[in-house]
């Protein structure tokens, strides 16, 4: 088989989104609605799905529920599932309306898959690994990602949005190894001493686009105009995107403008991954 080009790792959740409610449900009422979609959630699975339909050859390590795991082989991603049969997956209910979101997360078995994926990611070759989640310790990632270094592996990371992380021992340090870093605008706020440290940082700014920012470089790429039904998911569609274009050898540019083009396509539908585009 040819060589997996990236590696995505992290936590997948099974999503179910109200989406189209007049309003969030006030205290002890009940809203019934006719529009319930379900979809694959978590940084891992849709920066994987963007990536793939784009054509890069993509490998990913989560822990997810059976049907996901199908829905993710036929868009050509590598599946490692590392959920045990007894274990119940991760679900996360989200209530839409055209202004507001709300969302109860269960995180199931996803309280034991930091634990489980040093010794996976070790066994696996892959040109790039990028990560999607909150490390809980530090230490032993920044050691993981200084060994895929010197095994010519390069690697990114999209820690999401956790105010413990950014007071976390070892944190900028880690963030100072990884190749990229990607922020949203309010966690680069956050995480300014590691958006600092990181040789490279990708800020997204929403229907404002996103810029990267570099030692020697700093370019910024607006967004396409859309009318963005679903937000949701946007961010890692970006990732997909932008790592397509890492990976193939684009210009900074490039791949600044490939993630926004990806990102901007996933609003318009609901979820992270019906938006996505394919090559064509
Ligand atoms: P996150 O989802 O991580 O909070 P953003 O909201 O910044 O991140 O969205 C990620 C990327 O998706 C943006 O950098 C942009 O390229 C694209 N995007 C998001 N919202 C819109 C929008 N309303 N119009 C056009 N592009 C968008």
């Amino acid at each position: 088989m040819s060589r997996i080009e990236l590696l995505t790792v992290g936590e997948s959740f099974r999503d179910l989104v109200f989406v189209g409610l007049p309003h969030l449900p006030r205290r002890g009422e009940e809203l019934k609605s006719g529009r319930l979609v379900e979809t694959i959630g978590g940084g891992a699975a849709i920066t994987a799905v963007a990536a793939a339909r784009l054509g890069l050859r993509v490998a990913m390590i989560s822990a997810l529920t059976n049907d996901a795991q199908r829905a993710l082989r036929r868009e050509r991603v590598l599946v490692t599932n590392l959920r045990r049969a007894h274990e119940p997956a991760a679900l996360t209910v989200a209530l839409s309306t055209t202004r507001d979101r709300s969302f109860v997360t269960y995180n199931g078995v996803n309280v034991h898959l930091q634990r489980r994926l040093p010794a996976v990611i070790a066994r696996r070759r892959a040109a790039h690994v990028h990560f999607a989640f909150a490390p809980e310790g530090c230490g032993v990632w920044t050691r993981l990602v200084r060994r895929l270094r010197a095994r010519g592996t390069t690697t990114s990371w999209d820690f999401g949005w956790d105010p413990a992380l950014a007071r976390r021992r070892g944190f900028a340090e880690l963030a100072g190894e990884v190749d990229v870093v990607f922020m949203n605008q309010m966690e680069a706020a956050l995480y300014a001493r590691a958006r600092r440290a990181a040789p490279n940082a990708v800020i997204k700014l929403g229907a404002r686009g996103s810029r990267w920012t570099a030692t020697a470089l700093s370019i910024r790429m607006p967004a396409p105009r859309v009318r963005a039904v679903d937000t949701t998911g946007a961010g890692d569609a970006f990732n997909g995107g932008f790592l397509f274009g890492l990976l193939r050898g684009r210009s900074p540019r490039e791949c600044l403008r490939i993630g926004n083009y990806v990102g901007a396509r996933s609003t318009l539908a609901p979820g992270g991954i019906a938006g996505l585009p394919t090559r064509s």
